[in-house]
């Protein structure tokens, strides 16, 4: 059974891991981490771990998706766009501090999943479409936060385009074995990119599968 217990001692150790954003805290908390990990990993809901989810891929661990969520510097009018729904974990803790978010993932059967999860939690600011991330959502574009929650070898340009000047990217950057998470801002046709913490994410593939 869930152990509400469990949730107060991860949002602890997040504080004590350094985030203090209280906007990302609520967030974090407002969520059912144990609705988006497989049955066999219920009990492990609440660790700080990354754990495996269908497809091969996984739920990031939470203190990376506050890490992320901070980093984005969010603010309640804003348009985001997520590639990678994964277990939607990572957009749902996105979903109440925004306007809309727009996620992009590129397995079908985990898309199902996690639309049948905001579905369930009533996140109806949350928008999911089943394709290649790395294409972006032109029709929506732009959009004032982009975060990849897969590790793109290089910064996506198809990406940085569909930010509004100034807008930006929270994205691991790298090959497996060698990935940074970067903030990326557009500037003009350019962008500025700068390192934030290095991490293990799986990468972000081309086309689609299911
Ligand atoms: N935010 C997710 C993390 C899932 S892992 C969570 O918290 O559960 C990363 C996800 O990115 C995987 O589901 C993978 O299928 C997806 N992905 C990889 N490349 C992609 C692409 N080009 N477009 C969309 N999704 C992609």
């Amino acid at each position: 059974m869930y152990d509400p217990s469990k949730k107060i001692r991860l949002l602890m150790e997040l504080r004590r891991a350094g985030i203090n954003d209280t906007a990302v805290l609520s967030a974090v908390e407002s969520v059912p981490r144990d609705m988006f990990v497989p049955d066999a990993f219920r009990d492990r809901a609440y660790e700080d771990t990354a754990l495996p989810i269908a497809c091969g891929q996984t739920i990031s661990q939470p203190y990376v998706v506050a890490f992320m969520t901070a980093a984005l510097e969010l603010q309640r009018r804003m348009l985001v766009l997520e590639i990678g729904t994964g277990s939607g974990y990572q957009t749902a803790v996105l979903s109440p501090l925004v306007r809309r978010v727009y996620t992009i993932e590129r397995q079908r059967d985990l898309l199902k999943e996690a639309s049948a999860r905001f579905k369930e939690l009533k996140l109806t600011n949350v928008v999911t479409r089943f394709g290649d991330g790395f294409k972006g959502w032109p029709e929506v574009a732009p959009f004032d936060r982009i975060i990849g929650t897969a590790a793109a070898p290089v910064v996506p340009m198809n990406l940085v385009k569909q930010l509004t000047e100034g807008g930006m990217m929270i994205i691991p950057i790298g090959l497996t074995g060698n990935q940074t998470i970067t903030r990326v801002i557009r500037r003009g046709d350019s962008f500025e990119a700068s390192p934030l913490m290095p991490v293990r994410f799986v990468p972000m593939l081309d086309g689609t599968e299911g």
